[in-house]
């Protein structure tokens, strides 16, 4: 039987419960670096965040999926006062949402596999501000994962030094 997930990053408390089957399996695949995603043996689509059924056709059976773990910003928020006194010393730091290459346009053109994450350096501590500064809708990122504790990682994004990055990344006006 597996047993819940405790453990603590910059200061909060972080839980997986133990009849939390999906989300177990979902992060026993980040604490080994591997991204996987359901996808749904009804319909063939790929779901995120993880969950119990399908958005689409409500099917129930899935199968865990490796997807590459690549894609540009579709969003953002620069937080610039930490609400986790923690986070303090990180600001401004970035929360991105991040469309995956996998599946997107699928089902319909305006969708697509949107994982959320921290902006991170490739070793996975939350972005310096010069790093923060370059980034904004249209980015190239990759993920990479922030060791919490045993057998657990969050997924986070940095950005694909080896990507081609549009030359117009939109940012929201500098005061
Ligand atoms: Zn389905």
């Amino acid at each position: 039987m597996t047993e819940t997930i405790t453990a603590n990053y910059l200061g909060m408390t972080l839980q997986v419960d133990a009849l939390d089957n999906e989300n177990l399996a979902y992060f026993g695949h980040c604490a080994r670096h591997e991204f996987h995603l359901q996808k749904c043996d009804g319909c063939g689509l790929i779901r995120y965040p993880v969950g119990t059924g399908c958005a689409w056709c409500a099917s129930g059976n899935f199968t865990w999926t490796p997807v590459e773990s690549k894609g540009e910003v579709h969003s953002y928020t620069e937080v610039a006062h930490a609400i986790q006194p923690a986070f303090k010393p990180y600001v401004p730091y970035h929360v991105l949402v991040v469309d995956l290459d996998t599946q997107k346009g699928a089902p319909s053109v305006h969708e697509a596999l949107r994982v959320f994450g921290n902006l991170v350096t490739p070793d996975g501590v939350l972005a310096p501000p010069e790093m923060v500064a370059r980034v904004g809708i249209g980015s190239r990122v990759r993920m990479v994962f922030t060791d919490i504790a045993d057998g657990l990682a969050i997924p986070q994004w940095t950005i694909d030094e080896d990507a081609k990055q549009s030359g117009d990344v939109w940012r929201y006006p500098e005061t």
